[in-house]
């Protein structure tokens, strides 16, 4: 079978591999679509946690292949989605509904074979019936949306509170969705990108910025005028460090956004102390793939505009090696 293969660092391409084969417990799903993310794109540079050679692919459905001699309730030929979570289910961290600080941490396409893939195995687990209303291009947002409520737990955004965020990308955008249905008051998104400012409004944002002249718009709103949640959904270490500046007197950043592994910001101490600043990370998925799957089978997401381009496989190498166009939101991959 044919998968993307990153290498190492900067090097990827598409290669043939073996077909992988359930074990008794496992599931091998034929991948329909697969998202590509910004962790993805992290994995391709070098700068995440991942070991190479490594299949990437964590945010998408397909159909049932084949089923290992212990699973019930799967046949091939269903339509199914998949958490890319890889708990042990037995660690302090996975007995206390923190799996997703499991000290035995996987997840597909992160730390073994993922989807970007013509097949995939995963423990059966893992895998969800895909609601017949839902196509595989919805299917492969439960992931991203699940991150989404992983960080809405984290936050625990009250009725009418400000919020600013930075990063209108495709997480920025379901962000602003879940934030708007939850309360959120003032919802202020800063992005380089007008057309993701406006589509941003359309999903429930108050106002867009654009950041070259933030002094001029925004800057009246620093300090005690500040935002009552602040979240981070560029990684970027430079905007991250302005991004405190905004915070009220008891208020919350929030690290959504992968930023390079092992970069920094200075921060000042005492402003934490004197303003009551909490500033709290939100990682990946926490047992909330379920959740998010009814969050958009209720019809919650509008997820079909943030899809900007689908290619092939053969087309994503080069797609990881050009410099992204900053109008673009999720590309995904179609099998
Ligand atoms: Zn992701
Ligand atoms: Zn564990």
């Amino acid at each position: 079978m044919k998968a993307l293969v990153v290498d190492g660092p900067g090097r990827a391409a598409v290669r043939e591999v073996d077909y992988p084969v359930p074990g008794p417990d496992e599931v091998t799903v034929a991948v329909k679509r697969c998202g590509i993310c910004g962790t993805d794109a992290h994995i391709f540079q070098g700068d995440f946690i991942s070991p190479y050679p490594l299949v990437p692919g964590h945010e998408f459905a397909g159909l049932v292949h084949a089923v290992g001699a212990n699973v019930r309730g799967f046949a091939p030929g269903d339509r199914v989605a998949v958490d890319p979570s890889l708990f042990c289910g037995e660690c302090e961290f996975c007995l206390s509904g923190r799996g997703n600080h499991c000290v035995r941490w996987g997840a597909l396409g992160n730390t073994v074979d993922g989807a970007m893939a013509e097949y995939v195995r995963t423990p059966v687990r893992t895998v969800f019936h895909l609601p017949d209303a839902m196509t595989f291009a919805q299917g492969a947002f439960i992931e991203p949306v699940a991150c989404v409520v992983h960080g809405m737990n984290r936050l625990n955004v009250r009725a009418g509170q400000s919020v600013l965020m930075f990063g209108a990308g495709s997480m920025g955008q379901l962000l602003t969705q879940a934030l708007a249905h939850v309360g959120a008051g003032e919802l202020a998104i800063v992005d380089l990108s007008p057309a993701k400012l406006a589509l941003a409004r359309e999903s429930g944002a108050t106002v867009g910025y654009l950041p070259h002249d933030l002094d001029a718009t925004l800057g009246h709103r620093k300090g005690s005028s500040g935002f009552d949640v602040v979240i981070d959904v560029t990684g970027i270490p430079a905007i991250i460090q302005s991004e405190y500046s905004y915070l009220a007197p008891r208020g919350t950043h929030m690290q959504f956004g992968v930023a390079p592994t092992g970069a920094t910001v200075p921060i000042c101490p005492f402003d934490i102390y004197r303003m009551d600043w909490r500033l709290i990370g939100s990682m990946a998925v926490n047992h909330t793939y379920r959740a998010a799957l009814q969050w958009m089978e209720a019809g919650r997401f509008r997820v079909d505009p943030l899809i900007s381009r689908v290619i092939s496989l053969a087309e994503a190498p080069a797609f990881f090696a050009n410099a992204r166009n900053p109008d673009i939101m999720k590309v995904q991959i179609a099998f």
